[in-house]
């Protein structure tokens, strides 16, 4: 299985210099090759992808440039531009209304894929080494486990980013015979069916405070002042800790769910998608709703590398179903406690949502239960959770 992390790159003035060049002789090529199939379509000849890397070295006699890119990575560029048009014959068929294959103008091409070799990294020292570039700063900030399939650096206007490409053999977890069931918390970030409510990311409210106070300051502060300058910087590196912080949370979270249960049952939100949910409320719910989609995928990496089953079930109902009896309990958005008027269960609405999920999942009947208290499950404590602890229920 493959996982890609990206961790920033910070190569000196030199080395950005032989990066963008390389970047540019890539661009050319990539034009270059494209040209050379549109001119060989207009004769009638149909050319194979090994038909154009067999050129590659003539093309370089034409663009001296191309000498100073590693090898592999111009396999890469015709690589790319292969899949690029075999993914526009694929949306052809599906009838989509599609154009064709662009040039790539200046400042349009902005990867460079090393695969398989010609990089080097020293995750000890946080250097990332390059054939024909050189050696470049990396902040590994998350270790990169498992055998080391490619790297690709990536232009993202003024900053550098390396994609490291992984490849993880499973490791089988050892059975815990449990299941759970995890619902999209209203106000928390996780309800589950053994009770555990974990607070929302969001609610790290001292980053939260901090970041509106330095955005009152800059609104106040006059445009392009060395104040105005280094407030912003502030605001840059706050908000970049807490979407460390936020991954943080997320991975350790999932972390916890995989060890603890063999079947983790969440709603496919492809099917509805949150909003359709009735989650539309409160100007940080796209954050919420983007955290929630990256969590259930961290899920299901995690989940598939333990041998753990992550089980998404059609959402519908979820929330007005009674987890007790399975009659429907119609509810809106403020009602905050599931009440069922057949059986007389009462619940947290959350609570009882997650608790479908896992019945549904499971596809086990309805059956009356005891209700018990949530049991709440703060930020910090998921943050502080270790590989073999989790201060959560797991029954
Ligand atoms: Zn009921």
């Amino acid at each position: 299985m493959i996982i890609s992390y990206k961790y920033p790159i910070f190569p000196n003035k030199i080395t950005q210099w032989k990066l963008a060049e390389n970047l540019d002789a890539c661009r050319w090529l990539y034009n270059r090759i494209l040209q050379d199939l549109n001119d060989a379509k207009e004769k009638g000849i149909k050319l194979k992808t090994y038909d154009t890397q067999n050129k590659i070295p003539s093309l370089k006699l034409e663009n001296p440039k191309l000498n100073r890119v590693y090898s592999k990575v111009l396999q890469m560029v015709n690589y790319t531009l292969w899949s690029n048009i075999k993914g526009l014959a694929a949306s052809k068929k599906n009838s989509r209304k599609i154009g064709h294959i662009r040039f790539k103008g200046y400042g349009w091409y902005n990867t460079l894929n090393y695969n398989q070799s010609g990089f080097k990294i020293d995750q000890d020292h946080g250097v990332l080494h390059l054939s024909k570039i050189g050696d470049m700063r990396i902040k590994i900030y998350r270790k990169i486990e498992g055998c080391i399939k490619a790297v690709i650096v990536k232009r993202e206007g003024e900053r550098w980013f390396a994609i490291v490409q992984a490849n993880q053999e499973p490791q089988p977890l050892s059975e815990t015979e449990e299941a759970v069931g995890l619902d999209v918390g209203l106000t928390s970030f996780v309800v589950d069916s053994v009770g555990n409510e974990i607070e929302n990311p969001r609610c790290a409210k001292q980053s939260a405070d901090k970041l509106a106070r330095l955005q009152r300051r800059l609104a106040r502060a006059v445009r392009g002042s060395n104040n105005y300058k280094s407030l912003k910087y502030k605001i840059a590196k706050l908000h970049k800790r807490i979407n460390c912080q936020r991954d943080d949370f997320l991975h350790k979270l999932s972390r916890a769910y995989v060890n603890n249960f063999d079947i983790i049952c969440v709603e496919d939100l492809d099917i509805k998608g949150l909003k359709e949910k009735g989650h539309n409320n409160g100007m940080h719910r796209s954050i919420h709703d983007a955290s929630w989609s990256k969590f259930v995928f961290m899920l299901s990496y995690k989940a598939q590398s333990a041998g753990r089953k992550l089980i998404k079930v059609d959402p519908r109902n979820t929330t007005q179903r009674c987890s007790a009896c399975g009659s429907i309990a119609e509810k809106d958005l403020s009602v905050r406690v599931h009440e069922c008027p057949y059986c007389g269960f009462s619940c947290d609405r959350d609570y009882n949502a997650s608790r479908n999920i896992l019945i549904t999942g499971m596809e086990q009947p309805v059956a009356p239960i005891e209700p018990k208290p949530l049991h709440h499950i703060s930020v910090m404590q998921v943050l502080a959770m270790t590989w073999e602890a989790a201060p959560f229920r797991t029954r």
